[in-house]
């Protein structure tokens, strides 16, 4: 059995104040649950502080994103080595939100895949169909070639796959549980064909997850866990959800 694995995704939300505001009333909210992985990825200026208050606890630390260099003149970026020494685990990669905002292709998704495990980070590796492609009947086509072009000469050791369909990102309108079960599944099936361990990978469903839908996501066999993004804001919320995603 896969353990359930909540991140949240807070995108560029939160100063560094409202982070520790945030931890410190979720430590408490959680800090009895140790059958369920948690993280936390807040804006790349809030890391070091955020693992300074995470220290000794159950909750871990992530990224959302990494450059696809070790270090040199990339103004504006930041190396997996320094996110190592900031205090993070993880870092969450081929987000929709960097594809389509940053012209991320599986291309570039895969080297920074490559960089963070080669530094001993964990990845999150994010896929996902467009409205547009799941009403064309492409979402197979589209998850299987971002699946083979981000995962290009790599195993699946450190990797966690979201399944974000774009259409359901922020927008209140969750996938169903069947249509998420039916993409994880699908997504594991491309992993058997391809890859080593593919039964032992997370698979996350990501879009719109709240505390009142995810106990009936998770109560899918493929879904193994969630990437929340707005619901993961507020101490509460985000601890609802992580209850709520216990294994019955
Ligand atoms: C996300 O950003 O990864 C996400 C799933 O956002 P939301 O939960 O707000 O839909």
């Amino acid at each position: 059995m896969r353990k359930p694995f909540i991140s949240a995704n807070w995108k560029m939300n939160k100063t560094i104040e409202e982070t520790v505001e945030f931890i410190n009333a979720f430590i408490p909210l959680v800090k009895d649950i140790t059958d369920v992985d948690m993280l936390i990825a807040p804006p790349f200026i809030s890391l070091s502080t955020a693992a300074g208050f995470l220290k000794g606890t159950n909750i871990k630390l992530g990224a959302q994103n990494v450059f696809y260099e070790e270090k040199g003149a990339f103004t504006g970026e930041v190396s997996p080595a320094m996110l190592l020494s900031a205090g993070c685990t993880h870092v969450i990669l081929g987000h929709s939100e960097r594809r389509q905002y940053f012209m991320e292709t599986d291309e570039v998704v895969n080297k920074k895949v490559k960089i963070a495990l080669k530094n001993g980070l964990d990845a999150i590796l994010c896929v996902g169909e467009s409205l547009k492609e799941r009403e064309e009947n492409r979402m197979f086509e589209v998850l299987d070639k971002q699946l083979s072009g981000s995962l290009k000469d790599l195993s699946m050791d450190g990797i966690t796959i979201a399944y974000e369909p774009i259409w359901a990102i922020g927008t209140g309108k969750t996938a169903t549980k069947e249509q998420a079960n039916e993409a994880h599944a699908h997504i594991r099936g491309w992993l058997r064909e391809n890859k080593e361990g593919a039964d032992t990978v997370r698979i996350l469903y990501g879009g719109s997850v709240t505390p009142e839908n995810v106990a009936s996501l998770m109560s899918e066999p493929e879904v193994d866990g969630g990437l929340v993004g707005g619901a993961s804001l507020k101490p509460d919320s985000f601890a609802q959800i992580v209850i709520n995603s216990r294994r019955k």
